[in-house]
């Protein structure tokens, strides 16, 4: 079978690809190959009950399938350059922000209209965070919510699968050079494309290396996030979420001066676990629709690790930091600040007799066990400073669930296209290393898009 374009991967990335190819021309022959379910066949078994954590499902039904890791996501859609991503060193600034508002209107109307747009812009909230030795990022935030994100995939999904061949549970094991383009092959069979576009994100991302390695497209490696994801009472930073909804707050640590960020911010949300190939981590979300709503909001706290040479495994070293939580409490551990901070592991008996409920079913434990002590020092300064701007952020009840793990993909060699050294093959999205987000994984797909349509 022979396509025009095939993408790999039906995550925000190849969607918006294969929305915009389709927009722009209705004559070309597309395909989208996908390892995972349809966005109506994705079930996590995880129950909370029958099934209260992560049983290792070969294909994990929250990171793969249509929608890809954003489908169960919170559905925040960041319009900024100063996080999510680094499009705007490829396409540029002016460029990037305007993808990511296109993006946003066609989020808008596919079943996103009356969703809320936050910004930081003139915010006293600002202020007060430089007063404490804290910044906040500037963004404009979408926040669809898990659910009206479901139904902006839905309609999109409606909108494509008469005018794209869509191949689910078929994962792609190798793409090929060929005289007239690629050739992509499968378990089922072999297609060929003129165009491939390769979108295959986070959890592709061994995948991704194999085939830079086959065609030989140069790569580098050396960053990977590691941190823990807070649970609070909501009401401790309801003055924050109800203003911005998500804060990006970054804190420099007097200590060793490292880098501590809040990432992904959920109110009234709900910790889930995250399996990204056979490690459990940790991630968040919440529901727009308010009968869904917890009384608590969780957020990550990160600090990022940049390695130099010779070492080049970032994100070997993020698992092993995450082996070790998996190893010692089974998949995530919880602890309570105040046990940290005393030197003592968490208990069963003490996270019952907590105010905070745990919204996700994790093993007390204790995280200086797991956590590098630099890391570990740098988050419980961020608490601290945090409590200044929230105070009962330091509470001994809040709540740390670790780890989380944000690994990033080697950052593959592209060019302002977003094209690799081999013309008519593109990489995008979080595989690429480019990206990190909703708005600039989409935002990769339209641009390259636009540009094998030639209206670049
Ligand atoms: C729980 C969770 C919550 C998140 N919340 C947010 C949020 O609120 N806001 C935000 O900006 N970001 C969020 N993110 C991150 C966001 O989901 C990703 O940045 C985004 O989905 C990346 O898009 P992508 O298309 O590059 O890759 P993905 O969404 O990962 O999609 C890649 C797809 O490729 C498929 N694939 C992989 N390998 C192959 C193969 N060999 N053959 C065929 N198919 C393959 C996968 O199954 C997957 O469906 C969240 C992530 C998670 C896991």
């Amino acid at each position: 079978m022979n396509y025009d374009v095939i993408i790999i991967g039906a995550g925000p990335g190849g969607i918006f690809t294969a929305y915009e190819l389709t927009k722009g021309c209705t004559d070309l022959k597309i395909a989208v190959f996908e390892l995972g379910n349809p966005l109506n066949k994705r079930k996590c078994p995880i129950d909370g009950k029958r099934v209260k954590s992560c049983i290792g499902c070969p294909v994990c039904a929250i990171m793969s399938g249509f929608g890809g890791a954003g489908a169960f996501s919170d559905g925040k859609y960041n319009i900024t350059n100063q996080f999510g991503g680094t499009l705007y060193e490829y396409v540029g600034k002016t460029r990037a922000t305007e993808l990511m508002r296109y993006v946003d209107t066609i989020n808008l109307s596919h079943g996103g209209t009356g969703t809320k747009l936050y910004s930081t812009a003139n915010s006293e909230i600002k202020r007060k965070c430089l007063e404490n030795g804290l910044h906040l990022l500037d963004a404009q935030v979408r926040h669809l919510g898990t659910d009206i994100n479901y139904v902006v995939l839905e309609n999109l999904y409606n909108e494509l699968k008469d005018k794209v061949d869509f191949y689910f549970n078929t994962a792609v094991s190798s793409v090929e050079k060929s005289e007239e383009g690629f050739a992509v092959h499968t378990a089922s069979g072999s297609y060929t494309c003129g165009k491939c576009v390769i979108s295959v994100g986070r959890s592709g991302s061994k995948w991704m290396e194999g085939v830079c390695k086959e065609l030989q497209i140069p790569t580098k490696s050396n960053r990977v996030d590691i941190g823990v994801r807070v649970e609070l009472p909501a009401a401790v930073f309801s003055h924050l979420t109800d203003e911005l909804y998500e804060s990006k707050i970054v804190y420099r640590t007097e200590k060793f001066e490292d880098l501590v960020r809040t990432f992904c911010m959920n109110p009234y949300g709900v910790v889930v676990n995250e399996n990204t190939n056979g490690i459990v981590t940790v991630n968040g979300h919440s529901y727009e629709d308010k009968s869904k709503h917890t009384e608590n909001t969780n957020f990550a706290l990160l600090v990022s690790k940049h390695f130099s040479e010779p070492f080049k495994d970032s994100n070997g070293y993020g698992e092993s930091i995450a082996r070790l939580s998996n190893m010692l409490g089974g998949g995530v551990i919880v602890q309570r600040f105040g046990d940290l901070v005393r030197g003592r592991r968490s208990t069963e008996r003490r996270i019952e007799e907590s105010y905070v409920t745990p919204t996700l079913a994790a093993t007390p434990g204790d995280l200086s066990l797991v956590m590098p002590k630099r890391i570990l020092d740098g988050i419980i300064e961020m608490i601290y400073a945090l409590d200044k701007i929230a105070p009962g952020t330091a509470n001994d009840d809040t709540l740390l669930y670790g780890v989380e793990v944000k690994f990033y993909n080697m950052e593959v060699t592209i060019d302002k296209n977003l094209q690799t050294k081999h013309e008519g093959l593109y990489v995008i999205g979080d595989c690429s290393g480019v990206t990190h987000s909703l708005s600039h994984a989409s935002a990769s797909g339209v641009h390259v898009a636009r540009h094998i349509l030639g209206a670049e």
